[in-house]
């Protein structure tokens, strides 16, 4: 086979003046002309424009380019502009690199225009190296099985599997629980219309559970999931409700029977439900389920239900398997009870009770048929105070703001005087009142107008009189500045919104991320704000974060629209970014190895028993993670391969390397941090030479040997921040476990510490990211030319040994 001769083009964009304003243009293009392969080289205007791109093809066709590199914006930006429009010039899109000159360069160094000429030339130079190491790469395509699971059925779910079904999918939607409905069903009124919750959720249970393309699987857990976007297969577990389904009609005649009574947890066990019942009325679907802990067998449920023979005392769980294209998680939120912070007194006082105890009792259809009544002493409350953050804006429970507390507090502080008028003083101590979408500043009027009076301030304490069972609650008022007591004959608690107890066993079942905060994570908080880091799995409601009531319908909605991307197509494609393991090299044959497997975050490698590692390429995510871990280099990331970095590290050391930082950034978050420095025009030292890898995970260990056996003067890695931030699930930690050992050895073998990093910037931290560059030029100036120079004569040898060593093997 011949090889191919390389033709390649260069076009720089000026982007009006954004890059042409500080770099010099003219430079670039002559610098271009000289590097190797390239045989044409066009400045543009507006490299992304339709003329620009115009260019790219018409230097396709003329000047028979096999690579193309733009040297332009980030490619987080318009790397998959440029590839279409290669595309469309018949060039494979996967031959197309980029160089970011305006985010790199011109934005964050408009002071030192010819320090970013320079910088420019380096990262022009950089691209053009990766691009003569650059294959062809072929999208791979799945079909698609066009149904989908929603998981959970609160009002984010129900929306979905509703929008889902009238598109004319077939949907699944799993609820673990008796009924679905969610915390919507427990409510009273909803802010800020009062409507009653369930005469408004109430038709959509319905609606959903006669849907021809919807089944309800309800009582039963998600267990396992494994495949891959469109094709994916899930295990779940029916727990046994010792009801059959087909028969129960919902009568309820078996529950008139039955002796027993037990705790409603539905009621947040104000009320009782019967041994064999359903936890509410309006439940969806109306079957009826014994609950095994309390039932004593007496066996009057089978007498009362007679011929319909719905009770079977034998059934057991069951599994069944199903397969679905696409999946929606849509599981919700808990509250906090503050059992825990013996300041608010909460299941030591009768009278202190949560918010969604509170609605429980002015319901209708509660356990005291609407009637505010203290716990105590079953009278009604003539003092009601609401305190707000409770466990929510504290540093030490639950750093963030709950959302919706601050509306549900003023629709039950309305509701109480509305009910029970001058009969009834009613308080709310707050931090800040957050009434900021439509109609809810309206509504906070309309508390104020019914003489609701508002306190700012935080509860230091809650504490009762024995005798009358009364409240005492110590604050500060921060208006007057000074300490004040409030007295109540009733406290509800605005109680943080929490991740479900079991969101870490889903999020490890689903392989999704969550956040600091405990709630799952989407891809993107801006532009991906529904999906998840798996292709195909995406989120609603709020599972997420918490979120009220309109913003879970449309989040429904709209993960039901994403579903459909997926779910309206016979096949998917896949980016071909993916590992591919050489067998010849791979040690699974000879040698029980297997750690490709074990570390991959996704659980796409197979290492079988003397047998060649496989990638199942349909689920790798291309984070190159296993690539980095192969301990025999037997795996290789395409598009990302060791030449390709190596020759990246290497052009970008071949002048002045001990004045240079070399930094390898991860895609999604340090690289991404760095785009916003440029960006926001932080301004830093121009001395990063930036190699950009999916995930951190992917940082060899000899790429940072290598960059310090050609002298760069620092080595970075930048990462997604620990412990949940990675985008591959956990990259960013075996990275993390790798350079931890590496760092002390280097120290060992002479290195500076300063000179070899870690950093973990976020996308959302171009400050943080200018801040670091400042503070590594300054040590870099410290450390100065002669020192660093004579620590790398020392380290050269050595690491040479290594990486040579490293070969041999
Ligand atoms: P949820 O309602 O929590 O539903 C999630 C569903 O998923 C549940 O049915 C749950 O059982 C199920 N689930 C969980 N885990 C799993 C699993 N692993 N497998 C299967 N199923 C699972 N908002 C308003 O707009 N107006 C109001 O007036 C209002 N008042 C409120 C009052 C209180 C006291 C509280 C606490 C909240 C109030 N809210 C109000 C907020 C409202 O409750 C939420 O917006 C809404 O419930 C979010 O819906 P969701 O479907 O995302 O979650």
């Amino acid at each position: 086979m011949t090889e191919e001769k390389l033709r390649i083009g260069v076009f720089i964009c000026h982007c009006g003046l954004n890059i042409a304003g500080v770099l010099d243009i003219k430079e670039l293009v002559e610098y271009a002309k000289t590097l190797p392969d390239v045989v044409y080289v066009k400045d543009n205007r507006y490299t992304c424009a339709d003329p620009g791109q115009d260019e790219i093809r018409k230097g396709i066709s003329e000047h028979k380019l096999n690579r193309v590199v733009v040297a332009a914006c980030s490619p987080r930006m318009h790397e998959p502009t440029f590839r279409k429009t290669c595309a469309s010039a018949g060039l494979n899109p996967f031959l197309f690199e980029m160089a970011n000159i305006r985010e790199f360069s011109s934005w964050c160094h408009p002071s030192t225009p010819k320090e970013a000429t320079e910088k420019g030339k380096d990262i022009i130079r950089m691209a053009v190296a990766k691009a003569r190491l650059l294959q062809s790469l072929k999208e791979l395509e799945v079909p698609v099985t066009n149904k989908a699971l929603v998981v959970g059925g609160g009002i984010a779910g129900i929306s979905s599997a509703l929008d889902l079904a009238e598109m004319g999918f077939k949907v699944y939607l799993l609820e673990k629980t008796e009924s679905i409905g969610g915390h919507m069903a427990q409510l009273d009124k909803t802010f800020p219309t009062l409507d009653c919750s369930i005469c408004i959720e109430g038709p959509k249970m319905v609606d959903a559970s006669r849907h021809p393309n919807i089944e309800i699987i309800s009582y039963a857990d998600l267990i396992n999931i494994s495949g891959y976007v469109g094709n994916f297969k899930v295990k779940i577990k029916k727990k046994p409700r010792y009801v059959i389904r087909k028969n129960c009609t919902g009568c309820g005649e078996c529950k008139e029977a039955c002796p027993i009574e037990f705790p409603n947890e539905w009621d947040s066990n104000l009320g009782v439900r019967k041994a064999i019942s359903v936890p509410f009325e309006q439940a969806v679907p109306l079957v009826y389920t014994i609950n095994k802990d309390y039932c004593i067998e007496c066996y009057k449920c089978v007498d009362a239900c007679g011929a319909r023979e719905a009770i079977n005392f034998d059934q057991k769980p069951e599994e069944i398997e199903l397969d679905v294209g696409a999946i929606v998680v849509a599981t919700g939120f808990d509250i906090y009870r503050p059992y825990d912070d013996p300041l608010y007194g909460y299941g030591k006082y009768d009278n202190v009770i949560t918010a969604l105890e509170f609605e429980r009792l002015i319901l209708a259809a509660g356990p005291t048929g609407g009637k505010v009544l203290r716990a105590s002493d079953g009278k009604k409350p003539h003092s009601v105070a609401f305190i707000q953050c409770v466990g929510s804006r504290n540093l030490k429970k639950y750093e963030y703001c709950s959302g919706f507390c601050c509306m549900y507090t003023l629709k039950s502080a309305i509701l109480l005087k509305e009910k029970y008028k001058d009969d009834v003083d009613v308080s709310i101590l707050y931090m800040d009142m957050r009434t900021n979408f439509k109609g809810y500043e309206e509504f906070y009027k309309r508390a104020r107008d019914l003489g609701i009076t508002f306190i700012r301030g935080r509860a230091s304490h809650v504490l009762e009189d024995p005798k009358t069972k009364n409240l005492v609650i110590r604050a500060e008022d921060m208006t007057l500045g000074q300490p004040i007591e409030l007295l109540a004959e009733m406290v509800v608690l605005s109680t943080a919104a929490v991740p479900n107890s079991d969101a870490g066993d889903l999020a490890r079942i689903l392989n999704v991320s969550r956040g600091t905060d405990g709630f799952f994570m989407e891809s993107h908080p801006k532009l991906k704000p529904m999906d998840t880091p798996v292709d195909g799995i995406f989120l609603a409601g709020a599972c997420q974060g918490p979120k009220d009531i309109p913003y879970s319908v449309s989040q429904g909605s709209g993960a039901a629209a994403r579903a459909a991307t997926i779910l309206s197509k016979k096949t998917w494609k896949i980016e071909p970014i993916v590992a591919v393991v050489d067998p010849a090299k791979c040690r699974n044959v000879n040698v029980k190895c297997g750690i490709c497997a074990e570390r991959c975050p996704y659980g796409s490698i197979e290492a079988l028993e003397k047998q060649p590692a496989k990638v199942i390429t349909a689920t790798c995510h291309g984070c190159g993670t296993c690539v980095a871990e192969c301990p025999a280099d037997a795996i290789t990331q395409k598009h990302f391969t060791d030449e390709q970095i190596f020759a990246q590290i290497r052009t970008a050391l071949e002048e002045n390397p001990e004045g240079k930082i070399l930094g390898i950034l991860c895609n999604w978050c340090c690289y991404a941090g760095a785009d916003l420095a440029g960006t926001s025009r932080f301004e830093y030292p121009p001395l990063i030479r930036p190699v950009r890898v999916m995930c951190s995970g992917r940082v060899d260990r000899d790429f940072i040997l290598e960059a310090l056996r050609l002298g760069a003067g620092m080595v970075l890695i930048g990462a997604c921040h620990l412990p949940y931030d990675c985008h591959y699930i956990s990259g960013n930690w075996k990275m993390k476990a790798r350079m931890d050992a590496l760092a002390p050895m280097l120290q060992k073998l002479g290195l500076s510490p300063q000179r070899f990093r870690v950093e973990y910037v976020s996308a959302a931290e171009g400050l943080r990211f200018a801040e670091l560059m400042k503070e590594m030029a300054a040590q870099l100036a410290e450390l100065g030319p002669e020192k660093i120079k004579a620590e790398n004569a020392k380290l050269k040898p050595v690491l040479e040994n290594m990486l040579k060593k490293k070969e041999k093997k």
